[in-house]
């Protein structure tokens, strides 16, 4: 059997941006308080995220999409050592072209930050009818809060989208967004009870 606090330690070695232990366990207690039973990851990785999810409870299956080939192969790796395949399905694909069927709990969107809101639009379909959107790294290191901390163009760009994919979900009007400051910035997305509109 493969551990968990192996995969973490490897992953930050070689730079994968993986979630933090505070999202994690904002997550996994969700997970265990909602019943959670189906999960969509939008951005595998090495699988790291997913396996947390999956190893908060038994009855749990994540499905997860990585474009990334190198990165999926390293992720089907880590998933069958932790024993997890019959929890966890991993697809190498694009989300922004990937069709997935179904209805989840949980969308967790952790891929490319240039295109949360293309991929907030394409999996709402997907989203239950109580179910929640998380979205990570919307405080990016902090720059979101506080541009001045990079010079760097591309990373300025980024920044802007992000601050427009906040703009979008505090202005959506089937969604209330409530932003948490734990690790790196999450969002929780929930669609509106009738009436309240
Ligand atoms: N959720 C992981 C970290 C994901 S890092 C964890 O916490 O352990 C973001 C990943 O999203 C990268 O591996 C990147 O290759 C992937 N990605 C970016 N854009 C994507 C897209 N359009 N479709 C699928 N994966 C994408
Ligand atoms: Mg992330």
């Amino acid at each position: 059997m493969g551990e968990i606090s192996v995969i973490k330690k490897n992953a930050l070695e070689h730079h994968i941006p993986i979630m933090k232990d505070e999202g994690i366990d904002f997550i996994c207690q969700y997970i265990r308080e909602h019943s959670v039973k189906k999960v969509l990851e939008i951005g595998s990785a090495v699988g790291y995220s997913a396996i947390c999810f999956a190893s908060c409870a038994k009855d749990v299956t994540v499905v997860t999409l990585e474009r990334d080939e190198n990165l999926f192969e390293q992720a089907r790796e880590n998933i069958a050592q932790m024993g997890l395949e019959n929890q966890i399905e991993i697809r190498n694909e694009d989300a922004l072209e990937a069709e997935v069927e179904g209805l989840f709990d949980i969308i967790f969107i952790d891929a490319a930050k240039s295109q949360y809101q293309k991929f907030f639009e394409k999996y709402e379909r997907n989203l239950a009818f109580d179910g929640i959107i998380i979205t990570d790294n919307l405080s990016f290191h902090g720059m979101v809060e506080n541009p001045g901390l990079t010079k760097n163009r591309n990373t300025k760009q980024l920044v802007r989208k992000i601050r427009n994919y906040i703009e979008f979900l505090k202005n959506n009007e089937e969604f209330d967004t409530v932003f948490y400051s734990l690790g790196d910035g999450i969002s929780v997305s929930k669609r509106k009870s009738k009436g309240e509109h």
